[in-house]
């Protein structure tokens, strides 16, 4: 299978590749994976790079584009999760494979809005929670250490993070959907959900 995960930052992508993954004979693919591994490994693309990244710079589009298409052609299955951000990557991607199914998780933004500034995470042992879980309890549930705010889950970032995502990404999902690729999934759910509905979807 060839499938790409759409949704907003906070949408449970990550959770629910990871719950494919564990369940499914396919590839998780990530561009910022990708590239650890490649610079780890010392690939030339790898090296290449690593040159920008040193002079903190972005990684330009267009080696991302030939690392993931470096990945793809040596596998039949795969699962692309943040990855296309953009139209111009999409229409690179279609140059070299043909995707089969786009998952888009559709979430209320005033959920997702709720769901990132409520979010925190555990000073000691690094568990994340919501402070709708915490039923008063101030402390972590898992060791009793001291909670806090992620710097990007504060609403000022998370306001811009979904700007982002609406000017850059959001258009994706028409792309898709003129493809006829693109399968909504209610992610204003919990994972175990939204994963029953990919599970049905993918077998
Ligand atoms: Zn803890």
């Amino acid at each position: 299978m060839k499938i790409i995960l759409l949704g907003a930052p906070g949408a449970g992508k990550g959770t629910l590749a990871a719950n494919i993954t564990a369940n499914f004979d396919v590839v998780h693919i990530s561009t910022g994976d990708l590239l650890r591994k490649n610079i780890k490994e010392g690939t030339a693309l790898g090296l290449e790079a690593k040159a920008y990244m040193d002079k903190g710079l972005l990684v330009p589009d267009e080696l991302v584009i030939a690392l993931v298409k470096d990945t793809v052609g040596k596998t039949e299955s795969f699962l692309f999760d943040g990855f296309p951000r953009t139209i111009e990557q999409a229409k690179a991607i279609d140059t070299f494979t043909d995707i089969e199914k786009v998952l888009n998780l559709n979430i209320d933004e005033n959920l997702l809005k709720d769901r990132l500034t409520g979010r925190r995470a555990c000073k000691a042992c690094g568990k994340i929670t919501h402070i709708t879980l915490q039923n008063g309890a101030l402390g972590c549930k898992v060791c009793g250490g001291e909670l806090y705010q992620r710097n990007d889950d504060n609403e000022a970032t998370v306001k811009s993070r979904m700007d982002v995502y609406n000017n850059q990404t959001a258009p994706l999902i028409e792309y898709y959907a003129k493809q006829g690729k693109l399968i909504d999934i209610d992610a204003g759910r919990d994972s175990a959900f939204v994963f029953q509905d990919a599970e049905k979807l993918l077998k």
